[in-house]
C-alpha cells in the first residue's frame, strides 16, 4: 500500500532550520482564514458537539443542489472530496478490475486501486502537462470500472476544456463510471469550465467532485461534495460511514455558500497573483508550467526545495509528486509570493545556471 506523504508543517520547518518565521506554500491551501461569519458559526457550534451531526447533511446538500440547479438526490457530501474519491473506489472496484487515471496526478489516486485490490492503469500526461484523454480512453477495457480525471490537474495545473472531457465520455461505454475531480475548479478561469458539471446533471455515469478546501478556505474542517446522477450518489452513500461529515464542517460550508462576493474576491486575487508570479518567473528565466489552479509547477532544479526551506519558504518537492527536479508552489498572499520569488532569486540552482 502506498502511504500519502503530506507536506512539511510550519513547526517542523521552523525547528529543523532554526527559523522564527516561515511561509507555507506547499499544500494548495487558501492563504485566507475562513470568513468571520463562518468562524462565528463554528464557534457557536461547539456547544452542540455532544450530539451526532445530521447523517445526511441535508441542509448542506439542499444548498448545494440549489446552487447547481440539481435535485437533492444528485448531491453527495464527504469528509473532504478525498473521501468521495475513495468511496468511489470502494463502490466500484474489486480484484480483477481496473481504474484508469493520469500520471503524474493527484497523489491519492494510486490508493484507489490499492484499497480495493484492483489494478491501476496510470496513463502518462501529454507533453503539455494535461491529461492525454485519448490515451485514457484507449486504456479502458472490459475490466475497467472507474476513470478518474483531475481537471485542472494536480501537480501540473493544466486543465482540459469541457469539449475534450465530453469527447472522452463519448469514446467510452456510457455505463462506465467517470469521476472528474474539480478540486481546483474555482481558479480554472476559462469560459466553459462549468460545463463539465452541467454534463454531470444529465450523464448517468459522470460524477464531478468539488471542495470547500481551496477557495472557501475550509480544508481544516474537511468538506467536499459531488454532483452526479442519483445512481452515482446512491453508490457513494451506500458505502460511506453514517456520520461522514461533521457538524462544524456542515455548518461552515453552508454559511460559506451564503457569502459569494468575498469568496469571489479572494479567488480573483489568487488568480491575479498567479499571473504575477508566472510573469516574474518568466522574467527570471525560470521554466514553469502555465497553471489554471492555485499553484504553479516550477522547474527549479533538484536542490531548490531544500534551499528554499533553509530560507523559510516551504514548497512541495516534486520528487514526492512524480515530477522530480521541480517544486510545486501554492499561490499565497502577495507578500508570501514575494518572499518565495525573493528566495528563489537567491537560489542559484544548477538547472537555472545551465539554462542561462
Ligand atoms: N483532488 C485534488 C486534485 C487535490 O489536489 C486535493 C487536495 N490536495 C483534493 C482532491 C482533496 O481535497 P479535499 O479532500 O480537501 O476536498
Amino acid at each position: 500500500m502506498p502511504t500519502y506523504e503530506p507536506g512539511l508543517t510550519m513547526a517542523e520547518v521552523m525547528a529543523r532550520h532554526g527559523l522564527d518565521r516561515v511561509v507555507k506554500l506547499a499544500s494548495n491551501e487558501s492563504p485566507f482564514p475562513p470568513l468571520p461569519e463562518v468562524e462565528a458559526l463554528v464557534a457557536a457550534g461547539l456547544d452542540g458537539l455532544n450530539r451526532y451531526p445530521d447523517a445526511f447533511a441535508r441542509g448542506l446538500r439542499e444548498a448545494i443542489a440549489e446552487r447547481h440547479g440539481v435535485d437533492l438526490g444528485q448531491v453527495a457530501v464527504g469528509n473532504g472530496s478525498c473521501e468521495l474519491i475513495l468511496l468511489a473506489a470502494q463502490a466500484f472496484l474489486d480484484p480483477g478490475t481496473t481504474v484508469v487515471h493520469a500520471d503524474p496526478s493527484f497523489a491519492m489516486y494510486p490508493h484507489l486501486a490499492a484499497v480495493a485490490g484492483a489494478e491501476a492503469v496510470a496513463v502518462p500526461l501529454a507533453p503539455d502537462g494535461g491529461h492525454d484523454l485519448a490515451a485514457m480512453a484507449a486504456a479502458v477495457d472490459e475490466r475497467t470500472r472507474l476513470v478518474v480525471v483531475c481537471n485542472p490537474n494536480n501537480p501540473t495545473g493544466v486543465g482540459r476544456p469541457a469539449d475534450a472531457i465530453e469527447a472522452l465520455l463519448d469514446a467510452i461505454p456510457d455505463d462506465l463510471a467517470v469521476l472528474v475531480d474539480e478540486a481546483y475548479h474555482d481558479f480554472f478561469d476559462v469560459p466553459d469550465a462549468g460545463r463539465v458539471l452541467s454534463m454531470a446533471r444529465v450523464r448517468p455515469n459522470l460524477l464531478v467532485t468539488r471542495t470547500f478546501s481551496k477557495a472557501f478556505g475550509l480544508c481544516g474542517l474537511r468538506v467536499g461534495y459531488g454532483i452526479g446522477s442519483p445512481e452515482w450518489v446512491a453508490a457513494l452513500d451506500s458505502v460511506r460511514q453514517p456520520f461522514n461529515s461533521n457538524a462544524l464542517a456542515q455548518a461552515a460550508a453552508l454559511e460559506s455558500l451564503r457569502h459569494r462576493a468575498p469568496i469571489a474576491e479572494r479567488v480573483a486575487l489568487t488568480v491575479a497573483e498567479r499571473g504575477r508570479v508566472e510573469a516574474e518567473l518568466a522574467r527570471m528565466g525560470v521554466a514553469f508550467t502555465p497553471s489554471r489552479a492555485n499553484f504553479v509547477l516550477v522547474d527549479a532544479g533538484p536542490s531548490a526545495h531544500e534551499e528554499l526551506l533553509r530560507r523559510g519558504v516551504i514548497t512541495r518537492d516534486g520528487a514526492a509528486l512524480g515530477v522530480p527536479g521541480r517544486i510545486r508552489v501554492t499561490i499565497g498572499l502577495p507578500e508570501e509570493n514575494a518572499a518565495f520569488l525573493a528566495a528563489l532569486a537567491e537560489v542559484r540552482v544548477p538547472s537555472l545556471a545551465n539554462r542561462a
